[in-house]
């Protein structure tokens, strides 16, 4: 029986107002930014990324912070995205670091596929940039390249990305997906909302699967009690995602979902 292997890691961790995760009851409505907030709405996530031992290559999901966010995060962010988000990356913990400890260098990726372009996920493609091939969504990458506020293009900026489409499938709330090996193991699944062509990571070994649900919500808590994130593209596309993710979860045959930045979830192993 051939196995996957999916190394679930924190690079580091995101410090945002609690507004950003769980979009609840608050009637300013800059909270999210954490502007005009006092400091005991602040709280700490991880910023996870995913390591898949797969027989047909390894993939990585997602890049965590740069190292530069040690030393000066203000002026690597800037002011804008410094006020939402302040980023902290112990040493060890930085993406280059974890696959060194891990046995691997960047190089050994075949794939590494960006779920989106925020900067808490994109932050350190330069860690990793000598990976084979860097994927990210069409549709992520238009969304990112036209909206200067929320996005920091200087992360991606130089480094050659290579974009795929969501075509017709039977996966996701709109039936949309991205086979990377051709054989239903690994999906990216289509589930906008949170960003323009957010993909979800559907790994299916054996008749079971672990779902990777990005930022569709910031944890558990999310899907089961439908709290939208602060942070939406378009609300409709994320209920109807967030909704999707739910129905996924509650499958007997779904083994993990898993929030991209939940505080109840640690690093861990699954192989199945
Ligand atoms: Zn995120």
């Amino acid at each position: 029986m051939v196995t996957i292997k999916i190394h679930v890691l924190h690079c580091g961790t995101v410090v945002v107002d609690s507004m950003l995760p769980f979009n609840e009851g608050s009637m300013n409505p800059l909270a999210f930014t954490g502007l005009f907030r006092s400091k005991k709405h602040r709280m700490a996530l991880p910023v996870s990324a995913y390591l898949i031992e797969h027989p047909k290559g390894l993939v990585l999901i997602d890049t965590g912070w740069h190292t530069d966010v040690r030393i000066n995060q203000f002026k690597y962010l800037g002011p804008l995205l410094y006020m939402v988000n302040k980023a902290y990356l112990p040493n060890g913990e930085a993406i280059n670091e974890q696959l060194a400890t891990l046995g691997y260098k960047p190089s050994d990726i075949d794939y590494l596929v960006l779920s989106h372009l925020d900067c808490d996920h994109v932050s350190g493609l330069k860690l990793v940039k000598d990976a084979k091939r860097i994927l990210v969504s069409k549709l992520d990458y238009q969304g990112a390249e036209i909206d200067p506020v929320r996005y920091s293009r200087t992360m991606w900026h130089g480094i050659k990305l290579d974009f795929f489409n969501f075509t017709q499938s039977s996966y996701g709330p709109y039936h949309q997906s991205y086979d990377l090996f051709g054989d239903d193991t690994l999906q990216f699944v289509y589930v906008p909302g949170h960003s323009k062509g957010l993909a979800a990571t559907l790994i299916q070994n054996n008749g079971k699967y672990v779902l990777l649900s990005s930022d569709c919500g910031y944890g558990k808590k999310s899907w089961e009690e439908m709290i939208l994130p602060g942070v939406m593209q378009n609300k409709e596309q994320l209920i109807t995602s967030l909704k999707w993710v739910k129905q996924m979860s509650e499958n007997p045959n779904c083994i993990e979902t898993l929030a991209n930045h939940d505080a109840d979830v640690k690093p861990h192993v699954i192989e199945f």
